[in-house]
């Protein structure tokens, strides 16, 4: 709504001014749908299909399509994208995104996950992807750690070093789940995302079900996943579901530079 208020302010207005310098007053009705404005006898009609929609773009978007970066929903279209970092529902607790709403991947990687959704497509077409995070700058990087409420040596368990750098500080790590196409809703992959324990690890499946701490479907689940992203060229990790890589460090480092 934000996002096309900007906008309609901009018709709005001289509409408005025009419709105060008429001696005839005010004509014009405004819904949603449409916007008509009599004018001498006759009906103009701006239909909303022709409103480009403006986005408004702030400075830690701006900086990463500087970085060369590219929106994931420009490239891929069905996707959903709840980028938790920009919400309070994360490990933190905290909104570190601020308006940084969409997600960010360098542009080789948008094109793997593109590749790897058409695989979704072809054999789940009634799944598409819920995508959590893609890039992350290192000044984001660096309050996550900041604020991580951990000592500094087992820190890196839970975050990156910002010293370092990780996979999502060159915006070629992308955290995802599967998610029903028509609704968005996510589907049951056993754990939340962010869920720091052995019941999110891939590595641990066998003895997780052992244990009854999750089951066969949501495995089932979590390999449909494995096997597109897989497909697109990425790897997963074994300790998060959620996780995939498009590169090594090494690669990522020669390749691209750490997103400030
Ligand atoms: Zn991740």
């Amino acid at each position: 709504m934000q996002r096309y208020f900007g906008l309609f302010h901009f018709f709005l207005f001289p509409i408005l001014i025009f419709s105060a310098c008429s001696p005839r007053g005010s004509n014009e009705q405004i819904s949603g749908e449409e916007v008509v404005l009599e004018a001498k006898g006759e009906d103009w009609v701006i239909d909303d299909s022709e409103f480009e929609i403006v986005e408004e773009i702030g400075p830690l978007e701006q900086s990463l399509i500087d970085a060369g970066l590219v929106d994931v929903e420009d490239v891929i279209s069905g996707i959903f994208v709840d980028l938790k970092y920009s919400t309070t529902d994360n490990f933190f607790g905290q909104d570190v995104y601020g308006d940084l709403m969409r997600c960010y991947l360098q542009p080789e990687v948008a094109e793997m996950l593109k590749k790897a959704h058409e695989k979704l497509q072809e054999e789940h077409p009634e799944l598409t992807f819920l995508v959590y995070d893609g890039v992350r700058p290192l000044s984001v990087q660096q309050i996550l750690w900041d604020n991580l409420d951990k000592p500094d040596s087992v820190k890196p368990l839970y975050v990156a070093d910002p010293k370092v750098g990780g996979l999502h500080n060159y915006g070629v790590a992308v955290d995802l789940t599967l998610a029903k196409a028509e609704t968005g809703e996510a589907l049951d992959m056993g754990t939340p995302y962010d869920y720091f324990g052995y019941p999110a690890y891939p590595d641990r499946e066998a003895q997780m079900l052992r244990e009854g701490k999750i089951t066969k479907e949501q495995v089932a689940n979590r390999e449909i996943l494995r096997k597109v992203m897989k497909h697109g060229g990425f790897s997963g990790i074994g300790s998060e579901w959620w996780h995939f890589n498009a590169y090594s460090r090494k690669d990522a480092a020669e390749k691209f530079g750490l997103v400030k």
